[in-house]
């Protein structure tokens, strides 16, 4: 079985509450849910400190129809 799965990548801003470091994750959506519980590590400090800033999607709407 393959292909039938289709995923959702995202890019998800987020900011080190440790350090002010800021940074991007992407991943799908489903991943995303488990970020309520753990956020992502800094890659500067490794603080679990993260908070989310703006996310920005990867799939752009078009512009016109
Ligand atoms: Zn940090």
């Amino acid at each position: 079985m393959m292909g039938a799965e289709v995923s959702i990548m995202a890019i998800y801003e987020f900011e080190c509450r440790a350090c002010g470091k800021q940074f991007e994750v992407t991943m799908g959506m489903t991943e995303h849910d488990r970020l309520k519980e753990q956020p992502p590590a800094c890659p500067d400090c490794g603080a679990r400190e993260s908070r989310q800033l703006v996310s920005t999607f990867n799939c752009k709407a078009p512009s016109k129809y």
